[in-house]
């Protein structure tokens, strides 16, 4: 059987009719980092226009595994995943189950001594911001996966965490956000950011210019380039990862573990169409391109502590992106040509998932896969996001490299993004996001929980 090599299809999203001569804040990028800055925006009656290259949703933010967590966060994500979880209660009241979240917690476990000091260490690291987390033993961990073969393990577990469905959370909020006034455009690539003596004046779009004062970069893998017209230097890497959906489970196969769960470099997550997401957690492949050579020894360390099975490789993106170097229009024609980032997933890798977990689980060997498919991940140095004003270009905000976690604490950086669009103190301190800690002197901190 040939399996479709294609994403899963995200909700659809209608765009908004002409393009608006002005905006008081331009979004760049319909992920869901760029739907919850505008649909925050909108409510707080900011006049709103969201530019989108494909489709709402098409890259990251529809290919992730829907995990909403904190556990095993980096500390200093901490704050703002927590305003991140109130929002999701918030939003889903509002808009009902077809955002699929649901606090049905998370396990990691552990598999090694070292690991399960690592976990411990950040129960009680996470007990002094508030979050309450516990460590499970081996009968308790039975008690939530019945169905493991080994016994003996242990894991961190977190009662709060949760899911929500990928395919539909972002494409939601859009909805929403077009209900509180903002115009959303899709298929319409944002060429260049403009500037005047004052900082941000427009977007040049591939259907006409837009004049603003504001405008917030939230577009994912294509941040970096984009910004570096600004003459704003982003180090931000792209890393593919893989996953696979199954068919509907039995309610035998269903109750041998609970909704999310790690294990040994497998990410499971029960779908509300019955089905599993899984995917490998411990291995990815980055294509060598030329910011690889310019920031390859910023981000090793990084990467080797999220991902110890990082693969680096030569690809399509390598002449892709040299020609960026060379000329802007090159960009230009790749944000038009590329609408969706869909990336063949690692064959090898969906396989080594199929078979730890059948080795892990018995009763789940014989899963019907009905769907596989890559997303690539935008990748800081410090596998934290960069949330922060531009210092030189007034008018300018990022919001991006959320590094593999970011659909979780979208909600609440959409929030934070809205607030320093329009000048507001921000609900939460940013001092760690911001885009200055890459540049001369600053100190990259890496920290490795999971
Ligand atoms: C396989 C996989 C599993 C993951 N699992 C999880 C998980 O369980 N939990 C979690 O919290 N996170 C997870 N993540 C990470 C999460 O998906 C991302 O951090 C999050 O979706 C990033 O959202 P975003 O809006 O920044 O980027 P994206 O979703 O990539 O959106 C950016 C958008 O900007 C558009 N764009 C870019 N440039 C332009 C331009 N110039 N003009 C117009 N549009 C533009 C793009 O087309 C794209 O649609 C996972 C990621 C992957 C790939």
């Amino acid at each position: 059987m040939t399996l479709p090599n294609r994403g899963p299809a995200p909700l659809s999203v209608a765009s908004s009719g002409d393009l608006p001569a002005t905006a008081d804040v331009v979004v760049i990028g319909g992920g869901i980092i760029g739907v919850a800055t505008a649909l925050d925006l909108a409510r707080a009656g900011h006049g709103t226009c969201l530019l989108e290259k494909g489709i709402i949703a098409g890259e990251q933010s529809s290919r992730n595994w829907g995990w909403v967590r904190q556990a095993g966060r980096d500390l200093r994500e901490l704050p703002l995943s927590s305003l991140a979880r109130r929002r999701w209660q918030t939003l889903s009241d509002r808009i009902g189950p077809d955002l699929g979240y649901v606090e049905c917690g998370i396990a990691y476990v552990a598999r090694s001594s070292e690991q399960a000091a690592r976990h411990q260490a950040w129960v009680t690291e996470a007990a002094g911001h508030g979050i309450t987390a516990r460590i499970l033993d081996p009968e308790s961990l039975m008690a939530i996966a019945p169905g493991l073969a080994r016994t003996g393990l242990s894991a961190l577990y977190l009662p709060g965490d949760g899911r929500a469905e990928p395919q539909s959370a972002a494409p939601l909020l859009a909805r929403e956000a077009v209900r509180e006034g903002a115009s959303i455009h899709q298929n319409c690539a944002a060429l260049e950011i403009e500037t005047d003596h004052a900082g941000i004046c427009g977007v040049r779009t591939e259907r006409g210019q837009i004049a603003t004062r504001s405008v917030v970069v939230a577009g994912g893998i294509w941040s970096a380039p984009l910004l570096r017209r600004l003459g704003v230097e982003l180090p931000q890497l792209k890393v593919l990862s893989s996953a696979l959906r199954t068919g509907p489970l039995t309610e035998a196969q269903s109750s041998a573990f609970i909704p999310c769960l790690s294990l040994g470099g497998i990410a499971l997550r029960h779908r509300a169409d019955g089905g599993v997401t899984m995917a490998s957690s411990a291995t990815a492949v980055a294509e060598i391109v030329p910011d690889s050579f310019r920031h390859m020894q910023a981000f090793l360390p990084g990467l080797r502590s999220m991902l110890p099975g990082l693969k680096l490789r030569l690809g399509a993106a390598t002449l892709r992106e040299a020609g960026w170097l060379l000329s802007g229009s090159a960009l230009e024609r790749s944000l038009t040509r590329h609408r969706i980032m869909d990336p063949t997933p690692d064959r090898r890798a969906l396989q080594q998932v199929k078979r730890r977990l059948a080795e892990s689980f018995p009763a789940l060997a014989d899963l019907e896969e009905v769907q596989r498919w890559g997303g690539l991940i935008d990748v800081t140095p410090d596998v934290i996001p960069v949330i922060s004003t531009a210092a030189g270009v007034p008018g300018l905000v990022v919001g991006t490299g959320f590094s593999g976690h970011g659909f979780g604490i979208g909600p609440g950086a959409g929030r934070v993004l809205a607030e320093l669009a329009t000048d507001q103190r921000p609900s939460v301190d940013l001092r760690e996001f911001r885009l200055d800690r890459f540049g001369k002197g600053g100190r990259v901190e890496i920290q490795s929980w999971l």
